[in-house]
C-alpha cells in the first residue's frame, strides 16, 4: 500500500503562524498550469511506488478548496490511469471554512471520490482567528461544518490550535466544546510553535506578543486529552485523536513508514530508502515539470537516520515502538542501545511497556518531543 500527498499551494493571505509553503498571488492561469503540471508530474513519478496500490490520496496545502470540482477530478483521473487504487481509498480534502459553501461541498461530494474532510477550523473565538490572520470567523466555521455534513460527509476532521498567546485554559475549554458540539469525527489538536519566517516569530522577537508559560501548556494539553477522552476520541498520535475507524489513514501511514508520493511545489516523497522533497516555488516548479525534470532535492537514509525515524514516528503513536518489529529491522548494537535507554526511562514514569510494546505514559506525552530527542541513536 502507497500514498500520495498533492500540495495545493496558493493561499489568499498568510496566516501569522504558519510556515508551509504557500503562494498569496493566485491567478487562473497559474491555477491551470499548475494543475496540468501536477499531472504531468505523475507521469515523471511513474515508477516511484513500485506498482504499490494507493491506499490514501491527500490534497493539502496551501488551500486545496481554491480548485474547482474539473480541477480536483482531472488529477484525480490521471492517477487512477496511472496506478492501481484500492477499493478502500481514503481521499481527503483540507478545506478553509471561508472557501467553501454548501453548493461546492455537495459537488465534491457527488462528483469527486472525496472521502474525507479536513477543515482548518483552528478556534472558536474571533479574537484569536484575528490574531491569526484567518480569513473566516467563528460563525464561518459552524456553518462550514453543518454544510459539509448536509451534504453528506460522514468523515470530518477538525483542526484546532491551542497555545496562543494570552489564551486561557477557560477558552481552550470553549473551543473544546464548540468542537464537540459539532459532532465530527477527528480532531487534530497543535500547539501553536513559533516558526522561523513567520509573523508570530518576528513579533515574539520583537516583544509584541509573548509565549504563554509552561504551566499553561501542559494544563491546556491535560484538558485536550480529559475532553476528548470524555468524548469518546481515541488519542492515537500526540496531536491527534479520532472515534473508533476514523483515525486519519493517511497520516497514519506516515507513522508506519509507508511509501508515499508528493506532488507539487514543496511536496516532499519517502519510498523506504530516500527522502525528497520538491522546490519550494510554483513558476520554478512548473517551468522544470514541462521540461521534463522533477525540481527536487534528495537524502538517502542512513540506517541511523532509519532508526531515530522509527523511534520518532512511533513513539509519537499510541502503540509506541514495536521492540520485536524494531530487532528484526535494525542492528543488534544499534538496538541493545535503544533497549537499554527505553528500560532507563520505564523507572521515570515517562514511558511503559506493554508486551514488546513501550509507549509513552500520560506524563511522557507534556514532554514528548524531549523523551524522543533524548533517545535518538548517535
Ligand atoms: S494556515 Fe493554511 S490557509 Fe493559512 S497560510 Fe497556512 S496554508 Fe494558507
Amino acid at each position: 500500500m502507497a500514498g500520495i500527498y498533492i500540495h495545493i499551494p496558493f493561499c489568499k493571505s498568510k496566516c501569522n503562524y504558519c510556515d508551509f509553503y504557500s503562494e498569496t498571488f493566485q491567478n487562473k492561469n497559474t491555477t491551470e498550469k499548475y494543475v496540468l503540471a501536477l499531472q504531468k508530474e505523475i507521469d515523471l513519478r511513474i515508477d516511484y511506488l513500485d506498482n504499490y496500490k494507493i491506499e490514501t490520496i491527500y490534497f493539502g496545502g496551501g488551500t486545496p478548496s481554491v480548485l474547482s470540482v474539473n480541477q480536483i477530478n482531472s488529477i484525480f483521473d490521471k492517477i487512477n490511469d496511472s496506478f492501481e487504487i484500492s477499493k478502500n481509498l481514503e481521499f481527503t480534502f483540507e478545506a478553509n471554512p471561508d472557501d467553501i459553501n454548501l453548493k461546492y461541498l455537495e459537488n465534491l461530494k457527488k462528483q469527486t471520490k472525496i472521502n474525507r474532510l479536513s477543515i482548518g477550523l483552528q478556534s472558536f473565538y474571533n479574537d484569536d482567528l484575528k490574531l491569526m490572520n484567518r480569513r473566516h470567523n467563528a460563525l464561518q466555521s459552524k456553518k462550514a461544518i453543518r454544510d459539509a455534513q448536509k451534504a453528506g460527509f460522514n468523515n470530518i476532521s477538525g483542526d484546532l490550535i491551542y497555545g496562543l498567546p494570552k489564551m486561557t485554559a477557560q477558552k481552550w475549554e470553549n473551543n473544546l466544546d464548540a468542537f464537540f458540539e459539532l459532532n465530527l469525527q477527528h480532531l487534530s489538536a497543535y500547539h501553536l510553535t513559533y516558526e522561523s519566517g513567520t509573523l508570530f516569530y518576528k513579533w515574539l522577537k520583537n516583544k509584541k506578543l509573548s509565549e504563554i508559560n509552561e504551566n499553561n501548556s501542559i494544563e491546556q494539553f491535560e484538558i485536550l486529552m480529559k475532553k476528548a477522552e470524555s468524548n469518546n476520541f481515541i488519542h492515537y498520535e500526540i496531536s491527534n485523536f479520532g472515534k473508533t475507524n476514523y483515525f486519519s489513514k493517511h497520516n497514519s501511514n506516515y507513522w508506519n513508514r509507508v511509501k508515499y508520493m508528493g506532488l507539487g511545489a514543496s511536496a516532499h516523497s519517502y519510498n523506504g530508502k530516500e527522502r525528497e522533497w520538491n522546490i519550494t516555488n510554483v513558476n520554478k516548479y512548473i517551468s522544470s515539470i514541462f521540461e521534463n525534470k522533477i525540481p527536487s532535492e534528495k537524502e538517502i537514509l542512513s540506517a541511523q537516520d532509519k532508526l531515530n525515524e522509527y523511534i520518532m514516528t512511533s513513539l509519537r503513536t499510541s502503540a509506541g515502538i514495536d521492540f520485536d518489529y524494531m530487532k528484526n529491522s535494525f542492528d543488534k548494537k544499534e538496538t541493545s542501545f535503544i533497549e537499554k535507554q527505553l528500560n532507563n526511562k520505564l523507572e521515570t514514569g515517562f514511558i511503559q511497556k506493554t508486551n514488546n510494546f513501550y509507549s509513552l505514559t500520560k506524563k511522557g506525552k507534556f514532554i514528548s518531543d524531549a523523551i524522543i530527542s533524548e533517545l535518538f541513536y548517535c
